[in-house]
């Protein structure tokens, strides 16, 4: 495939950073380097790492990654760490196509270089309706227009997409058809639905037809609830068409900001130079923490504990529907969750616009929830809100519903 034609002009002018360009070489045993301005590491006070975990096992880490670690390394992460993380990607995704991978500071930092290097002024570039609000204020600060797609309890709605995509130009502009499709396809932010393989299969095809890039932002896929995880899109793709981002800010640790970013070669490559302009790379520290616990794991240890997490999340999710069921029938309508933290109420009681609602007075009553109109492309005046249960007790989930149901009964009456 060829990417030029999706790339925006920023991006295709971005060039090597002339010292970063010269690391690969560095690996060389006899290479004698005169070239990038490292600090020398014996000035460094940190002598050892050692992690303890919360089962009391202790990992003592090895000491050549830990003075790698310390010191400047490749944009596209540590070796080690990007390896164990293409050998995961080939045991859980299968991929038909060749894919590299490269990571970042968190999924959001490889995401929003992603999405920005398809974008010039006036891009059309398609989001689900709703979709996370991280990327769409990042989206909202570029020189793009969002076009929402309509989602269901299933995700994103192919005839949906493909209405959009066939009767291209909206409002008789002349713009472009989009060629950017931005989709979070497990356990959504905010919805928390997830799209079954046979939706991924349809909207895969209409991409195919317009010649769609999709990228996939899949930080909730390990959160599935059923063990049986629905197939990425990564896993589908033959024209080497997906960009797939993960995280294990859900899975090991937010604060660790590591995330990774898996597909064609020369996309990947474009992110690159991107990070090579701007944050250099992720944080060797961090990167050895996930490190040494994965390598100790073992894909079939980490995909033990995923499968603990997604327990713990189901729990939660069981708790709260049936909490949802007891204090919120009448007063809101929602989708169950199949995964993930989150779960889409549509506010009753006449009420149009959540956002004054929540801010003003669920707040007053406290109780904090997302307006739903920080996840609709274009501010749309919304009813739904976000509900997160990922940490609160029982007790908490029952006082906050019970609060909420009493805004609503207060606007009803009102
Ligand atoms: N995508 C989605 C859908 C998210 O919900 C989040 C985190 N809230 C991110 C991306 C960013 O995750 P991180 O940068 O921590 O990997």
């Amino acid at each position: 495939m060829n990417y030029t034609k999706f790339l925006s002009e920023e991006s295709k002018n971005r060039q090597p950073s002339p010292i970063r360009a010269l690391a690969p070489f560095l690996a060389r045993k006899e290479m004698i380097s005169l070239g990038a301005g490292a600090p020398n590491p014996e000035t460094f006070p940190y002598e050892s790492m050692q992690l303890t975990l919360k089962t009391g096992e202790t990992i003592n880490v090895d000491a050549a990654h830990f003075e790698k670690c310390l010191s400047y390394d490749l944009t596209s992460g540590f070796t080690p760490l990007n390896l164990w993380l293409k050998g995961l990607q080939k045991t859980e995704h299968k991929p038909k196509v060749d894919y590299g991978l490269t990571v970042g500071v968190g999924s959001q930092d490889l995401i929003t270089k992603a999405l920005q290097m398809f974008i010039n002024p006036g891009t059309h570039i398609l989001v689900e309706n709703p979709s996370y609000t991280g990327v769409l204020s990042f989206l909202r600060s570029q020189p793009c227009h969002l076009v929402g797609v309509a989602t269901d309890a299933l995700g994103m709605v192919p005839e949906s997409l493909e209405t959009i995509l066939r009767d291209w130009p909206i409002n008789n502009s002349s713009s472009s058809r989009p060629s950017v499709l931005y989709i979070i396809p497990s356990a959504s932010n905010p919805t928390g639905v997830s799209a079954p393989f046979e939706r991924k299969k349809a909207i895969y095809a209409i991409c195919q037809k317009y010649d769609i890039l999709i990228l996939e932002d899949d930080p909730y896929y390990y959160l599935q609830f059923n063990e049986d995880r629905i197939p990425s899109y990564l896993s589908l793709d033959t024209d080497s068409r997906v960009l797939r981002f993960d995280s294990l800010s859900k899975i090991l640790s937010s604060g660790l900001r590591i995330g990774f970013a898996t597909g064609p070669q020369a996309l990947i490559d474009q992110i690159n130079l991107h990070t090579m302009s701007t944050n250099l790379q992720p944080s060797g520290v961090s990167q050895l923490m996930a490190h040494e616990l994965l390598e100790k794991w073992g894909y079939d240890g980490f995909f033990a504990h995923v499968k603990k997490v997604a327990s713990f999340y189901e729990a939660k999710a069981k708790l709260f529907l049936e909490l949802l069921d007891e204090h919120m029938k009448g007063y809101g309508e929602w989708t169950s969750c199949d995964g993930g933290m989150f779960v889409w109420l549509k506010m009753l009681g006449g009420i149009k616009d959540s956002k004054q609602v929540i801010l003003e007075k669920a707040t007053a009553k406290n109780v904090l929830a997302v307006p739903g109109a920080c996840f609709l492309p274009n501010d749309e005046i919304t009813p739904y809100v976000r509900l997160s249960f990922s940490n609160v007790t029982k007790e908490q989930m029952s006082t906050a519903l019970q609060r909420l149901a009493s805004v609503i009964q207060e606007e009803a009456d009102a």
